[in-house]
Formats: C-alpha cells, sequence, structure tokens
C-alpha cells in the first residue's frame, strides 16, 4: 500500500500559536490508491512517550504506599520525578521516582532537597549518586524501547494489582 505521508507546515506558527502535545502525538497520514484517499492519524514517538510516561506513573502509584514521599500527606498523587524528567535517562528510572502530591511536585518544584535526602536514607548516597551521574547519558529512544518499557510497566503494574 501507497503511504504518504503529509508533514505539517509548522514553520509559519507564531510562538503564541504553539502546537499543543496531544497534536504532536499524530501525524497525519494520507492512506488509499488513487483518488480514495482517506487521511488517518498515525501514533507518533512522542504518543509512545506520553503513553510510557503514563504507565509508568501507575506502576509508581500503584507501588508505594499512598502518601507523598516529600510531605508524608495522602490526597491527589502524581509520579515525582527526584532528577527532572528532561533527563531521558533517568525519566523511567524506578529509583528517581516516588509518589508526591500535586503541591510538592508541581508548587514545590519536586521538592528536590527533600526528595534527595529521603532517597538517600531509603537507597544510600552511593545510589543517588549513581543516578545523578546517569542522567546526562545520551540515550536513543526509539520505538522498540518505548514499546518493550510500556509492555514491562504494564505486566508490573498487573503482578502488583494481583498481590494486593
Ligand atoms: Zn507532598
Amino acid at each position: 500500500m501507497e503511504i504518504e505521508v503529509v508533514t505539517t507546515v509548522r514553520k509559519a506558527r507564531t510562538a503564541l500559536k504553539r502546537p499543543s502535545v496531544a497534536r504532536k502525538s499524530f501525524k497525519r497520514v494520507t492512506r488509499g490508491r488513487g483518488t480514495k484517499k482517506r487521511v488517518v492519524r498515525q501514533k507518533t514517538l512522542t504518543w509512545y512517550k506520553k503513553e510510557l510516561d503514563r504507565v509508568f506513573s501507575i506502576y509508581i502509584r500503584t507501588k508505594y504506599p499512598k502518601v507523598c514521599y516529600t510531605c508524608n500527606k495522602p490526597g491527589t498523587l502524581q509520579n515525582g520525578h527526584f532528577i527532572v524528567r528532561k533527563y531521558l535517562a533517568t525519566r523511567w528510572e524506578e529509583d528517581n521516582c516516588r509518589p508526591q502530591c500535586v503541591g510538592c511536585n508541581i508548587y514545590g518544584k519536586g521538592m528536590t532537597i527533600d526528595f534527595e535526602e529521603n532517597l538517600i536514607r531509603d537507597l544510600g548516597a552511593e545510589r543517588v549518586q549513581e543516578m545523578k551521574d546517569k542522567r546526562k547519558e545520551l540515550w536513543k529512544l526509539d520505538l522498540n524501547f518505548y514499546l518493550e518499557k510500556i509492555t514491562l510497566y504494564k505486566e508490573k503494574v498487573d503482578n502488583l494489582q494481583n498481590t494486593q
């Protein structure tokens, strides 16, 4: 089947009209023969990255007690990262992540110093330093990486739910 990839012209967009993450998650692909063409939305790597974030977040929040790692309060919990998510080499590192409340994760910008103190208490300073060193590694994140990790963490969530 002939697949023609239609790239969206984004150069003309102003900074104010930045495309949303959701829009970046799909690319428009035209499929079909001859004059009969239909436009479908094909998942991009951005979609798989978001899906891995989603599954991994469920895993972290299922694995640990239902309280915030840095203030100990219950409530709406998110997957908090000690080393911020922009470092892809530690973004899906289990030791780097704990459940965190919105107050600490968003408004407290992750409460990094408290987070680090607790991780050193729980994992040891050596392991924490190891992750800090690892963060700058450059990883090639392709479709296989995302598919493997998504499958792995879906299985881990299932296993945890079956033993709880
Ligand atoms: Zn908190």
